[in-house]
């Protein structure tokens, strides 16, 4: 992360399983910003397709760093996972945007507040009793919280992920697949979940409908999120066409920048004031 370093994605030394004293420095960096306050929430809207109604917001973390100005989560979060500190980062971002659900009020009635869960998170058999936590001090129904799970996480350890899966669905709190189509998740593992989403990879949706393959793939991941019983949402809709493309494949929900940017939150009541909530 340090200027001038190449991406700014982590350094760790997988061999030596160490890392290195710039490494070091992110990591104490890092854990003040947690603590200081330097991290921040965008908020980018998801709509339903048939009706154009705005369904949910999901909550992206930056770093707005004293100097290097807003950091994008790619060059902070795999240190966080290599660390421990996504511990305290997703336990703020949960109380962060549950707090903000609750301040925006009554467009929440409708709306649900999407975030993003890492497979280190998932992989700690109390995780279930960290969301409950935080939904019960903010005051929230455990039906409005959306998690976002990545294949990847899911398979990571996939019995304490399943175990906590379920004292959650029990809850009430939903459960959606995120870059569905990267990962290798088991078919069969995932259907025995209890998700109530599939996002597909915007990867494949962003070179829609040129390129064939990816829309074989997206009709087929429509086909069998609808027959596993889950809405299915498109990422990374930029254009009319890709939206007309998924319409007509049936697709649910879409989130992209045709539909909105992630915005800071101070931006998002008049932009819902402007669109259909309820
Ligand atoms: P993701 O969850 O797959 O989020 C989608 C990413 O695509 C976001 O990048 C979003 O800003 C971007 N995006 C949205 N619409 C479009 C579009 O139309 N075109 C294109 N090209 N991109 C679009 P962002 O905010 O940089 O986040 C990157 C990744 O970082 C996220 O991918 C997610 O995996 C992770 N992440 C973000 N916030 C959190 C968090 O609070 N906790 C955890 N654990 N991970 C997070
Ligand atoms: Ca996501
Ligand atoms: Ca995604
Ligand atoms: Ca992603």
């Amino acid at each position: 992360l340090a200027k001038g370093s190449r991406s700014g994605t982590a350094r760790y030394d997988q061999q030596r399983d160490h890392f290195d004293p710039a490494q070091l420095a992110l990591v104490a960096e890092l854990r003040r910003a947690i603590e200081g306050n330097e991290l921040v929430l965008y908020y980018q809207p998801k709509a339903e397709l048939r009706t154009g109604r705005v369904c949910a917001v999901e909550a992206l973390v930056r770093w707005r760093h004293p100097e290097r100005g807003m950091v994008p989560p790619d060059a902070f979060l795999p240190v966080a996972e290599q660390t421990g500190l996504i511990d305290a980062l997703t336990k703020w971002v949960l109380a962060t945007a549950l707090a903000q659900a609750v301040a925006w009020g009554l467009s929440f009635d409708r709306l649900t507040m999407a975030i993003n869960i890492s497979a280190r998170n998932l992989a700690r058999a109390d995780f279930a009793d960290t969301v409950l936590s935080a939904l019960a001090a903010a005051h929230v129904l455990p039906g409005r919280l959306v998690l976002e799970i990545t294949e990847t996480a899911l398979m990571t350890d996939p019995e304490t992920a399943a175990d906590v899966l379920f004292r959650l669905a029990e809850a009430g709190v939903r459960v959606s697949v995120d870059d569905f189509g990267q990962g290798q998740t088991s078919l069969s593992y995932l259907a025995t979940l209890p998700l109530h989403e599939l996002k597909i990879d915007k990867n494949f949706v962003g070179d829609l409908p040129d390129n064939a393959a990816h829309a074989a793939i997206v009709r087929s991941v429509i086909d069998l999120g609808h027959n596993l019983g889950l809405q299915v949402v498109a990422e990374g809709v930029e254009t009319r066409e890709i939206t007309a493309m998924l319409t007509a494949a049936g697709c649910d929900i879409i989130q992209g920048y045709l539909l909105a940017r992630p915005m800071p939150a101070d931006e998002l009541p008049s932009w819902l004031a402007g669109h259909r909530v309820s």
